[in-house]
């Protein structure tokens, strides 16, 4: 590389990780000063207030009313966007989805959730997704800085493609990321399910390493290892869901017979109560029955606990959080699977993977993948270490 080219991409590469790191400062650490951020970083007050300029100006953060009083001299407390900005947050599933808004502080407003069933086609859905972000865009005095979109299956390494999904096929090989862009004119990522649950939950534990497994409809396995995912970071398929654990067992999604998602999650409840009562239940109606059905029960919950145990002895994380509608509405059964579980561990990992159930939604985890991403758009980080570690001082 020639001098003159570095020396006129080192000042701009520099002015964008001072970027990155004004705002991983206030992720980290909440609102504070120019001084405080720059006292944290360790980079020059000057070069602190040309880039927090730059990241006001991108609407990422604002200045809120607080003055700092105190030695020195006077200033405004900064944090990131509260209310003059916002992104959407929307998460496809079989059944239903979900959108919802949230701040550039990864709080969702949970008092603008929308609900709608799945339309049957894509053109249907992006269209309905459209019809109800158009009122959340035209907001007055709010900008909307970009839009997640959490989807079952497969998502191509680009972010750009939606693959394949062995239980959802109005997305297979579109590009809803592109197509929605174009639609709403604003910055639009795919986030993949289970990676969007890790992102939401990561917020929720304030842990870097957690493990996701989703028996909601398919079986999803998603993993976060030092702060990256398993899958789109680090590239790993996590398709647990799709391994075969039933000699000639049930027709699966993926084409294959007999796969652990067959009989390991809400879906696979709701077949085996529909063929008791010979008629076709939701989940939700099937789970209604839940202790009328014991032995049902029973069945999911063994597979499940097979799940838990391949979890735990391929990552074995600290911390396994599961998502699904079973075991809210009976939390006594956590007790249950953790017990059988642990049958299915290796014995030196027996007492490290606590098993808690999912607070958040994948809506949820799409408002903190496109953050993520907007994050990320500002510049690489400049010592994220130095930052979390006076962070935690
Ligand atoms: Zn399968």
């Amino acid at each position: 590389m020639s001098d003159e080219f570095t020396s006129h991409l080192r000042p701009q590469l520099l002015g964008r990780m001072t970027q990155r790191a004004v705002v991983e400062a206030l992720k980290a650490k909440g609102p504070m000063s120019r001084a405080d951020i720059a006292r944290l970083t360790g980079i020059s007050p000057t070069t602190v207030s040309s880039a927090v300029t730059q990241v006001v100006r991108a609407g990422l953060i604002e200045e809120t009313d607080a003055e700092i009083t105190g030695p020195g001299r006077p200033g405004k407390l900064l944090r990131l966007t509260a209310d003059s900005a916002q992104v959407i947050g929307i998460s496809v599933e079989p059944e239903y989805c979900e959108m919802i808004l949230g701040g550039v502080d990864g709080r969702p407003r949970t008092e603008s959730r929308v609900r709608f069933p799945t339309p049957n086609t894509y053109t249907r859905l992006l269209a309905e997704i459209e019809r109800h972000a158009r009122p959340w865009l035209d907001r007055p005095k709010t900008r909307t800085l970009g839009l997640g979109l959490s989807l079952p299956g497969i998502i191509d390494p680009t972010g750009e493609r939606s693959v394949f999904s062995p239980n959802f096929h109005q997305t297979d090989d579109q590009r809803p990321g592109h197509d929605l862009r174009e639609r709403l004119g604003c910055a639009t990522v795919l986030v993949q399910e289970s990676d969007a649950l890790c992102l939401a939950e990561q917020r929720v534990h304030g842990v870097d390493d957690l493990a996701i497994i989703d028996y909601a409809g398919g079986l999803g396995v998603g993993g976060l290892v030092g702060g990256r995912l398993l899958g789109r970071h680090i590239g790993l398929p996590r398709e647990l869901g799709h391994v075969a654990v039933v000699r000639d067992g049930e027709r699966c999604g993926c084409g294959s017979t007999g796969c652990l998602e067959t009989v390991a999650t809400d879906a696979a409840f709701a077949r085996l109560v529909s063929a008791r009562v010979q008629r076709s239940l939701t989940a939700e109606e099937a789970l209604d029955l839940i202790d009328e059905y014991p032995a049902e029960r029973d069945f999911v919950l063994d597979y499940l606990a097979i799940a838990v145990g391949a979890v735990t002895n391929l990552f074995a994380p600290p911390l396994i959080v599961l998502h699904g509608r079973m075991l809210p509405r009976r939390p006594s059964l956590l007790a249950v699977l953790t017990d059988r579980a642990a049958r299915r561990k290796l014995a030196p990992f027996r007492d490290r993977c606590r098993l808690v159930l999912a607070s958040t939604t994948k809506a949820e985890g799409a408002i903190a993948g496109i953050l993520d991403h907007l994050f990320e758009e500002l510049g690489p980080t400049l010592q994220p270490s130095v930052v979390a570690a006076h962070a935690q001082s």
